[in-house]
């Protein structure tokens, strides 16, 4: 099985740290990490990268990572966190000239119809617009050279699409995971996992769900994601038992 790395691009919740429209004390925005773009991560595969989810900011994204290319999509759900950045995979489709790949479920190629029909209907050439091919989502997707193993967790009503590839696993957007996919996820050396925020979440793992989750999960690193402005980055750290600690934006991990 290929080997690769995993960038997380944005460790936020949906409305992005620090929010607009409020105030924060100076030193925590001086702190760089408290600074956290929607959720999205990038799998760097020995013959191709892999988008799982397009965040309004996934242009600034991949700029800052220096990620050049993107062979294909994976979209976990279509709250608008997780898709509003799909206008701009047109760089891809025209640097390639043809349709970018897009895994998700039939419910959401829907939503995505429905949110981009622009990328679907017929332009002359040399417009400049985006061009979506929908595929089906496998158990195995076979991919840049990685095997991805992918299966479906419970985000309050809606279905949100995770994934493991060799010993990582990232796990966006949950309020519970079946024990059948609790088995897939033994003897992992990294578990990146929803922890919204302190308080209780009807839809997302809060702090203390979180961490119950990462013990029964039993990775070696837990790294926690989709985090609210209710964490300052290093005193959280500090706070959180050893083998687990905050993602943040730029978070490399190997696989
Ligand atoms: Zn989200």
């Amino acid at each position: 099985m290929g080997s690769g790395t995993l960038v997380v691009l944005g460790s936020g919740t949906s409305n992005g740290v620090p929010t607009p429209g409020k105030e924060y004390p100076e030193e925590y925005l001086a702190e760089p990490k408290n600074h956290r773009t929607r959720s999205s991560v990038c799998l760097l595969g020995p013959t191709g990268n892999v988008l799982v989810d397009c965040a309004p900011e996934m242009r600034i994204q991949l700029v800052r990572e220096r990620i050049y290319d993107i062979d294909s999509v994976l979209i976990t759900h279509t709250h608008a966190d997780h898709v509003m950045g799909m206008d701009d995979l047109r760089a891809f489709c025209l640097k390639y000239q043809r349709e970018m790949p897009i895994y998700t479920a039939p419910r959401y190629q829907e939503d995505i119809r429905r949110i981009f029909p622009y990328a679907f209907a017929d332009f002359p050439p040399g417009i400049w617009v985006p061009r979506f091919e929908f595929r089906e989502v496998p158990d195995v997707l076979e991919v840049g050279g990685m095997s991805l193993r992918l299966f479906w967790v419970e985000h309050g009503k809606v279905p949100c699409l995770a994934l493991r590839v060799n010993n990582v696993a990232y796990i966006t957007d949950v309020s519970s995971i079946s024990d059948e996919n609790v088995a897939l996820l033994q003897g992992l050396d990294t578990l990146i996992l929803d922890a919204v925020r302190y308080a209780p979440h009807p839809n997302h793992f809060h702090y203390e769900r979180a961490l119950e989750v990462a013990a029964e999960i039993g990775a070696k690193q837990t790294f926690f994601t989709h985090l609210s402005d209710d964490y300052d980055h290093f005193r959280t750290d500090s706070e959180l038992p050893s083998g687990i600690n905050l993602a943040y934006d730029g978070l490399r991990v190997p696989f």
